[in-house]
């Protein structure tokens, strides 16, 4: 399942965000952030102990089941009392949820973990990226795998001349994404689509923020 993969912020810079926020209520995700270990109900009552330790009141804490879900909010005014009576909320989750939490809240709201990409669990405690969101989906063409996040140069015509025994020239634990994408498309039956020249993307015609209407 494809998960936002997030790490916890060191405390100091925690510490440095809650600066003159005594009262504070913490959220944890029962989702990606659970699953990641940053920001379920045992990390949640981690942070709870050591924030107090440092002087600040936990007013209360609490794992919502999806922080990024509109629902959130309603989950939330059901325990508007300790909420109320906060400074600020920390925010376990990933920057998704943190930003669904400051719209609906309409209170100060600081985040404990970096949000570092979208990805999927590939072996116990080990995530991979799995897309960039690049506006520009190639995997048509290689057997589903996506160059641009697997390929440490992110290239998108064939591989480069480093490929070792189908490892990765620039980390030797690392499947070579070419080499993988070639194996694929030979067991499809589907080698011909390598050859097909995927041209330079336009990285100018991207405005930000991204903005996306279907079309009417
Ligand atoms: S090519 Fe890769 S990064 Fe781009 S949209 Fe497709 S899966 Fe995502
Ligand atoms: S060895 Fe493979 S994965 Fe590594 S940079 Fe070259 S083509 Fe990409």
């Amino acid at each position: 399942m494809i998960r936002s993969i997030t790490q916890i912020k060191p405390l100091e810079e925690i510490e440095r965000l809650l600066e003159g926020l005594g009262r504070v209520f913490i959220i944890g995700c029962g989702t990606c952030a659970t699953l990641t270990q940053t920001g379920g109900s045992p990390e949640v009552e981690a942070m709870k102990g050591q924030l107090s330790e440092k002087g600040k009141v936990i007013t209360g804490v609490t794992v919502v089941p999806v922080a990024c879900d509109h629902l959130t909010g309603q989950i939330l005014n059901d325990i508007a009392t300790p909420l109320k009576q906060a400074d600020a909320l920390l925010v376990m989750s990933c920057a998704f949820g943190v930003q669904t939490i400051a719209h609906q809240m309409g209170k100060t709201v600081i985040p404990a973990l970096n949000t570092l990409f979208i990805g999927r669990e590939t072996g116990a405690g080990e995530f991979n990226e799995s897309c960039n969101q690049c506006g520009t989906c190639v995997i048509g063409e290689t057997g589903g795998i996506c160059p641009v996040t697997a390929c440490h140069k992110g290239l998108v015509n064939g591989p480069c001349g480093g490929t070792n025994n189908g490892k990765c020239e620039i980390d030797s634990d690392k499947d070579c994404a070419w080499t993988a994408i070639y194996n694929r498309l030979t067991q499809l039956g589907r080698l011909d689509s390598m050859r097909r020249y995927q041209k330079p993307r336009n990285h100018l015609g991207e405005p930000s923020p991204g903005k996306f209407r279907i079309p009417v």
